[in-house]
């Protein structure tokens, strides 16, 4: 059918494959080889990034989503994560979307790092650049860089969306300065919340094209690189509640961001100081036990 683009396994190239699931449009296959679950075949605004830069726009820059993604609680994993694995030098963040985490990085750590973003969609580029990030607009796996090298490069739930990851992994590995560092966080399709709620889930829709757990993440980057941490992290129980209790309808991307805004100002609270406890020990222990809602690797070029 015009319009749509059928893939191999995105970890291990099988083109051997049975269906998993069905959920609107989407539809999901799992690999016969190595039990990769992938969307197959996806339409084409996905593949090429086009999507992103139409429809995409109005939820990555609505007011709701970007006071969340700007608040100084959303990027605290990440940032703790990376800040231990890279000290200081140029990094990039692929998928960097409005430039909220290289914002962090730059003012919360200011002269450590030197930060560039790149994505396809064009207007929250330009956000990011009202922000003082200097960014590159375009396909990161083609883009000419003239050279330049950095310390880290980060795909901060980016790989999910696209539908040859490992080649951007392949185009981070070759921009590398030696020893530097990628980091690749991704939704965990064992998570709690997928497993409780299966196809209801939220996060499983049409703009996720690769389900990935932590043996298929690792076998993604066996071979090209070196594990150097994997973590599990963050947990929205208001999701699965709200997921659970819909039955899996369809959530418009202004709900999204909606819940988004919220659960930040509710993190930010201080009257919620035994409610918080709790929950920072639930995500603990589920990020212990690999059932947090993100997967994150660090990763080293293997020599
Ligand atoms: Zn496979």
């Amino acid at each position: 059918m015009a319009g749509e683009l059928s893939r191999l396994c995105p970890v291990c190239g099988g083109g051997s494959f049975s269906p998993c699931l069905q959920k609107g449009t989407l539809r999901l296959v799992r690999c016969h080889s190595c039990s990769m679950v992938f969307a197959n075949p996806v339409p084409s605004c996905f593949a090429t990034g086009d999507y992103y830069d139409s429809e995409g726009t109005s939820y990555y820059l609505s007011p709701a989503k970007l006071e969340s993604d700007y608040s100084p609680v959303r990027f605290e994993r990440e940032l703790g994560l990376f800040t231990r694995h890279c000290s200081g030098g140029p990094v990039l963040d692929v998928g960097c979307s409005s430039g909220a985490f290289l914002y962090q990085l730059k003012t919360r750590y200011s002269g450590r790092y030197d930060v560039v973003g790149t994505d396809v969609s064009g207007a929250p580029l330009d956000h990011a650049g009202s922000r003082g990030i200097r960014v590159l607009r375009g396909d990161f796996s083609g883009m000419d860089l003239a050279g330049e090298r950095f310390a880290a490069v980060t795909f901060w739930a980016v790989l999910e969306h696209l539908p040859d990851p490992a080649r951007f992994l392949a185009k981070a590995a070759a921009v590398l300065e030696p020893g530097g560092i990628c980091v690749v966080l991704v939704p965990n399709m064992n998570s709690l919340a997928a497993r409780v709620l299966g196809a209801r889930y939220r996060y499983i829709y049409d703009q996720h094209l690769n389900y990935f757990t932590r043996r298929t993440l690792h076998r993604l980057v066996s071979g090209q690189w070196e594990v150097l941490e994997t973590r599990s992290m963050h947990f929205n129980p208001v999701v699965i509640w709200q997921d659970w209790r819909s039955g899996g309808r369809a959530v418009a991307n202004a709900e999204r961001a909606s819940l988004l805004q919220r659960t930040t100002a509710l993190k930010q609270s201080r009257w919620i100081g035994p409610v918080k406890v709790a929950y920072r020990l639930a995500e603990s222990m589920l990020g212990g036990l690999a059932l947090a809602d993100n997967l994150a690797v660090v990763l080293r070029r293997s020599q």
